[in-house]
């Protein structure tokens, strides 16, 4: 049966992707090391949770189930997995029959379905040639349990014929186009891998003087891992009894991390190039201030939590006040019950509740970090004036989102984005704002303080860097009737 989903996304921009996790370390309990990483990676993923542990007996044993992390795992289920190495996973999915088949790790046993090694995999990232890999793997006879891409990777590594895990990885790794952060571990090693462009993130961090991977740096902070570095794009590492070693599997591919992990996705108390977030964040809202002030404003107010970190930057730069125009309910995201007729014309409010007593009679600058189909902002605009604004000035940290992302996010359709075929003037008469500007992709290169040409921001600027999105974009048209190429891992 389909899952309801909740009335109220926890973030209601691009859906979220996924976040992995990976760890060996005899003599900790690697369950619950994982449970904590996952923890601090919820935000990447609110629909499914898993892990896999093995050690000991020489099995792997995998849970994995619909819901939060702290939902899906109990006392005794952290206890029933014990082991010397775990891999995990939180995963944002899109409605469908078989949710609970798309959760992950991914676990494919040795003899069934073609395959020759156990192992468990969990994925972040999305194909872009899963249709051809999957044609070919059915041709052999190679059964699937899942309609995710994600177990395409793991079936085509449980099956390779090759002799030992890491030959069959340098063989595989190569034939997946697309954006892969990817976690495996067999029954005494875990591998991680990051596609030659490295869309997603990936970080090695050390507890003591054992291992661990995880989608960002903040999952080894919470269970007391020190960073390290992070996988480089197109490079292999592997962790185990037998040691620490890293391999480069493909090289010499343009890189092209995700620019919306800097402005949106990852935590902001996570490392980028060595860098934390959070002040990247404030450094984009400085520069809004700069390239789009708003000499008449009064007060900065921040879309919580999303916006907060820019509107500090930009009341910073722009010497105006900044105070709390709402408060939000941080629970609401995960209500299942529908709010009814009598409730719903209060719509957003059980979500953010505006406070009349600051924003009245203040012309305001509304800080948030991104908008894509704006429903949201609309009845944020709304409910500010009701509450007595006199001017409502939208400032978005980042640029107008105006088309979908092939590499992992759910970003909605292009004609479902507000910025679709509109200038900044309608785009704020469509949400009655006084004004809507935003930071210019320049700007937020210049917060980032990297190069364009090493990330991709194709969902502003349409220029998909990977080879192969063009023709493969063609081919999302028949996700409907072929749901291996569905994306959200
Ligand atoms: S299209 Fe956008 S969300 Fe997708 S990888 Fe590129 S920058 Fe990130």
């Amino acid at each position: 049966m389909a899952t309801p989903l909740p009335i109220f996304d926890e973030r209601e921009g691009p859906r979220d992707e996924c976040g992995v996790f990976g760890i060996y370390a005899p003599g900790h309990e690697v369950a619950r090391l994982a449970y904590f990483g996952l923890y601090a990676l919820q935000h990447r993923g609110q629909e499914s949770a898993g892990i896999a542990s093995a050690g000991g007996d020489g099995y792997i044993i995998t849970q994995r189930a619909l819901g939060l992390v702290s939902q899906v795992f109990k006392e005794h289920d952290l206890r029933a997995l014990g082991g010397d190495l775990a891999i995990g996973h939180v995963r944002y999915s899109t409605t469908g029959s078989n949710e609970w088949e798309n959760s992950q790790p991914i676990h494919r046993s040795a003899g069934m379905g073609g395959n020759r090694r156990e192992l468990a995999l969990a994925h972040n990232g999305n194909l872009i040639n899963a249709v051809e890999l999957h044609a070919s793997l059915r041709e052999q006879g190679i059964g699937f349990s899942s309609t995710s891409d994600s177990e395409i990777i793991a079936a085509l590594l449980a099956t390779h014929p090759a002799e030992t895990m890491d030959e069959a990885i340098a063989d595989v790794v190569p034939r997946l186009q697309g954006a892969y952060s990817t976690v495996v571990m067999t029954k005494d090693r875990v591998y991680a891998f990051r596609d030659p462009a490295g869309v997603r993130p990936l970080v090695l961090g050390k507890l003591e003087d054992r291992w661990c991977v995880a989608s960002e740096s903040c999952a080894l902070d919470i269970i007391g891992a020190e960073y390290l570095r992070e996988v480089r794009p197109g490079e292999c590492v592997s962790f185990g009894a037998e040691g620490f070693t890293s391999e480069m599997i493909v090289e010499g591919a343009r890189p092209a991390f995700c620019v919306f992990e800097h402005i949106y996705f990852a935590r902001p108390d996570s490392r980028v190039r060595d860098t934390v977030l959070q002040v990247i964040r404030g450094r984009m809202g400085e520069i809004l201030a700069r390239e789009a002030p708003v000499p008449s404003a009064d007060l900065v107010i921040a879309v919580p939590d999303s916006g907060s970190t820019a509107a500090r930057g930009f009341a910073r730069a722009s010497g105006l006040l900044q105070d709390d125009g709402f408060v939000k309910n941080r629970y609401v995201a995960r209500t299942f019950i529908q709010p009814g007729q009598e409730l719903r014309k209060h719509g957003l409010r059980l979500k953010f509740n505006p406070l009349p007593e600051i924003v009245a009679g203040r012309r305001l600058v509304v800080v948030d970090d991104s908008i894509v189909r704006g429903n949201t902002t609309r009845q944020i605009v709304e409910m500010l004036r009701s509450a007595g604004a006199l001017e409502v000035h939208l400032r978005i940290s980042a640029p107008p989102v105006r088309h979908p992302c092939h590499y992992g996010i759910d970003m909605h359709t292009r004609e479902e984005m507000i910025a679709h075929g509109r200038t900044v003037d309608e785009i704020a008469q469509e949400l009655g704002a006084d004004s809507v500007a935003y930071l210019s992709l320049a700007g937020v290169y210049e917060a980032i303080g990297a190069p364009r040409e090493q990330h991709c921001d194709a969902c502003f600027s349409g220029e998909y860097p990977l080879e192969g999105t063009e023709e493969a974009q063609g081919k999302f048209a028949f996700e409907a009737v072929l749901p291996m190429a569905a994306p959200g891992s």
